[in-house]
């Protein structure tokens, strides 16, 4: 057990959830079947949710414009937008469409009023569907952050703050090639040495929870670079790596800890829970799975 005075003092989530932030990750299938972001937007509404983060495929199926409307209708703010990224092609116009892409998940972002983009940044191009391109992963980081810089400059222009999500090394093949903190603030640092609050990270504990240097690098990143904070738990075992996540408490991340390295730094924000859950929450209730983040939240974020 940590002492007190190691963890440090923390906002006290105990007694409401104003500071929870749902991932539509989290709710997109229930009882098995796929469910449209305009219901789980009423479902959080209902539930007194203050903010959410929506994906792109699901903003996209539904209208941007009608996201925007039942948001603002319901007074739900978002803690992030997913997602940009996957910027590594195999050639030139792969490129160039990548960084179109991004261009247009900014401009989504700022429709709906997002406090950032957060980045997936890609890896090994059409790995995801089993077909790499090239296996030069050196080649991949290059791109990406050729690709970063080039976005960032029209995400300045119009004020959309980018946060680099690390990815677990286990996906560094497939689905990001930046794999620590400690790499994504090498970028930060190097694409944005002004701190201007323009670029910097995604902190999800699913990703990060094993890291021997994360309190060293959240405390590193500081209060500018810590655009958001993603929770759930690492199950043991997990069953599938990318869709076995854990309800918060039913894992063996140190999530209190964690945050209070984060708001040790500075970090103030929502904690957003993001659950891919195939074999477990996807196949209950929506009402239940978010009854059970919102407890969750107060008793063990
Ligand atoms: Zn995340």
């Amino acid at each position: 057990m940590a002492s007190k005075a190691e963890v440090g003092a923390v906002r006290d989530f105990s007694a409401d959830h104003r500071w929870l932030s749902i991932n539509t990750a989290t709710l997109r299938k229930q009882q098995g079947a796929e469910v449209p972001l305009d219901r789980i937007i009423d479902q959080c509404a209902a539930h007194g949710i203050g903010a959410i983060s929506p994906w792109r495929d699901q903003v996209a199926a539904v209208g941007l414009g009608r996201v925007a409307k039942q948001l603002k209708a319901h007074g739900i703010g978002l803690s992030g937008y997913c997602r940009g990224g996957f910027f590594p092609a195999p050639d030139l116009s792969g490129l160039r469409a990548a960084l179109d892409d991004n261009r247009r998940a900014i401009d989504e972002a700022k429709t709906l009023d997002a406090p950032c983009l957060v980045l997936v940044v890609g890896a090994l191009p059409g790995a995801l569907e089993g077909k790499a391109a090239y296996k030069n992963l050196a080649r991949a980081r290059a791109e990406v952050h050729d690709g970063i810089a080039e976005s960032l400059r029209y995400a300045r222009e119009v004020g959309m703050p980018l946060a680099i999500e690390p990815l677990h090394p286990m996906q560094a093949a497939d689905r990001a090639c930046i794999n620590t903190l400690e790499q994504a603030l090498d970028l930060c640092d190097e694409l944005d040495p002004q701190r201007t609050g323009a670029l910097g990270v995604a902190v999800d504990v699913y990703h990060v929870w094993w890291d021997p240097k994360l309190k060293q690098q959240i405390a590193r990143a500081g209060r500018d670079r810590l655009l958001a904070y993603h929770v759930c738990d690492w199950l043991t075992p997990t069953r599938d790596l990318l869709s076995d996540r854990g309800m918060m408490g039913d894992g063996i991340v140190e999530l209190r800890k964690i945050r209070a390295w984060m708001e040790g730094a500075g970090f103030d924000g929502f904690s957003e829970v993001e659950i891919f859950s195939q074999l477990d929450w996807w196949q209950r209730p929506g009402e239940e799975t978010l009854a059970t983040c919102i407890e969750r939240h107060r008793s063990c974020v």
